[in-house]
This record gives C-alpha cells, sequence and structure tokens, in this order.
C-alpha cells in the first residue's frame, strides 16, 4: 500500500470512528418539529416524502395544505385515498389571489381548527402543516397560537412545517431545520411546472 493510500485509510479510520461515536450518543426518540423553509423548491415535496415513510411503518399521517393550490396534484391522487392518512385542503384556502382577507382568515381558521385536532391525536405519528407559515406572514394566524398547539402534542408525534420565510420562533422551537436555497429553477427557463416534478 503506497504512503497516499496509509494515509487516506487512516483518515476514514477516524472519520468512521467519529461518526460511529456520535450514532452511539444519539439514543433519544422524540417527537420532532421540523421546519423547511426557503426560496429553494423541495420544501413541500420532502415533507411527503416523510408521509411515505411513516406509512411504511403502518403508521398514520395527517396533511393540511393551508394554501390553495392545483386541485389535481399528484400527491393529493396518491395519498388521500391511503386509509392511513387524513388529507385537508383548509375550505378554499386563500391564494395571493384572492383579494378577500375576512374569507382568507375565515379559511385559514377552519384548517387550523382540524390541524389542531390532529396535533391532540396521539394515534397520529405525523403531521405536515404544508405552507403554514403564510399564514403567520400574512398575520391570519398567531404564533402566540400556533406554537403552544405544536409544543402540547403528544410526545412522539412528529409534525412538519414547510413555508418560505419561517418566522424565528418557529425556527427557534424547532428541532430539524432546512432552509432550500433556490440555486436555479426551470419555471425561470420558461418551463411549465411538470407533473410529478412540481406537482
Ligand atoms: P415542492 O412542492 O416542489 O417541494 P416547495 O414546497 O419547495 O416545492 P413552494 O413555494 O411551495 O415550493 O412552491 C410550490 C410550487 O412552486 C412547485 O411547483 C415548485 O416547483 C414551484 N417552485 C418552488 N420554488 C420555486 C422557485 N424558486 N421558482 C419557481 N418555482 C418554484
Ligand atoms: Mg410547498
Amino acid at each position: 500500500m503506497s504512503a497516499t493510500d496509509e494515509a487516506h485509510r487512516e483518515r476514514a479510520r477516524k472519520h468512521k470512528a467519529a461518526v460511529d461515536a456520535r450514532i452511539a450518543a444519539a439514543q433519544r426518540d422524540k417527537g420532532l418539529l421540523l421546519v423547511l423553509t426557503g426560496n429553494g423548491k423541495g420544501k413541500s415535496s420532502s415533507a411527503f416524502g416523510m408521509v411515505a415513510r411513516t406509512l411504511g411503518y403502518g403508521r398514520k399521517a395527517a396533511v393540511f395544505q393551508f394554501i390553495k393550490g392545483a386541485e389535481n396534484v399528484g400527491e393529493r391522487a396518491f395519498f388521500a385515498s391511503h386509509p392511513d392518512v387524513i388529507w385537508e385542503k383548509c375550505g378554499e384556502g386563500f391564494t395571493w389571489e384572492t383579494q378577500d382577507r375576512t374569507r382568507d382568515i375565515a379559511a385559514a381558521r377552519a384548517g387550523w381548527d382540524k390541524a389542531c385536532a390532529a396535533l391532540r391525536d396521539p394515534g397520529i405519528s405525523l403531521v405536515v402543516l404544508d405552507e403554514l407559515t403564510y399564514l403567520v406572514t400574512y398575520r391570519y394566524l398567531g404564533l402566540d397560537e400556533i406554537l403552544p398547539a405544536i409544543e402540547a402534542r403528544p410526545p412522539m408525534q412528529h409534525v412538519v412545517v414547510t413555508g418560505r420565510a419561517a418566522d424565528d420562533a418557529l425556527i427557534a422551537a424547532a428541532d430539524t431545520v432546512s432552509a432550500i436555497r433556490d440555486v436555479k429553477h426551470a419555471f425561470r427557463d420558461g418551463v411549465r411546472a411538470q407533473e410529478g416534478i412540481d406537482l
């Protein structure tokens, strides 16, 4: 073995020992709060990946979509009829296109009330609050109401919040936070949303 190979092997051995020690030290189980934010693509689709993982263990998941998007998105077609999934499009939802703030607030409130029921149900392993951050940004719902409901959930229940511009208080409360950076997006190159990728 050359000196370079030897050095490489020694570095790999030390790295493995360090990783093994960290794995051995992480022995705790806990219901996690995850926040997926940032301007890049991949927040909601990552949350739906965790829904698939949860179902793979025979556990239940609940998804609340707070923004009215396309009706026939692939994730809804796939998951909504699954017996272990609760899938709620929250009322009409609200969009940047609606002009009726009172109606938007009522829809947000109705959706949040349903989400609160899931956040009290220990039979649900994963709750996805998709695009929840916009309710805070637009002041339709306050974090003073959202955070206590999330914090009072069953101890082993995981919660994923998605949406751009997550508030600092939400980030502080979370266990795992990813801010996805927008490096490139095909949309800016004139490519419309692609089935299976964007919806
Ligand atoms: P996805 O659902 O694909 O994981 P996302 O949840 O990270 O996306 P959203 O802001 O919720 O992002 O936007 C949802 C839709 O907008 C998707 O069709 C997605 O491809 C598209 N999109 C996301 N980020 C960008 C971007 N930076 N530029 C243009 N379109 C975007
Ligand atoms: Mg999204």
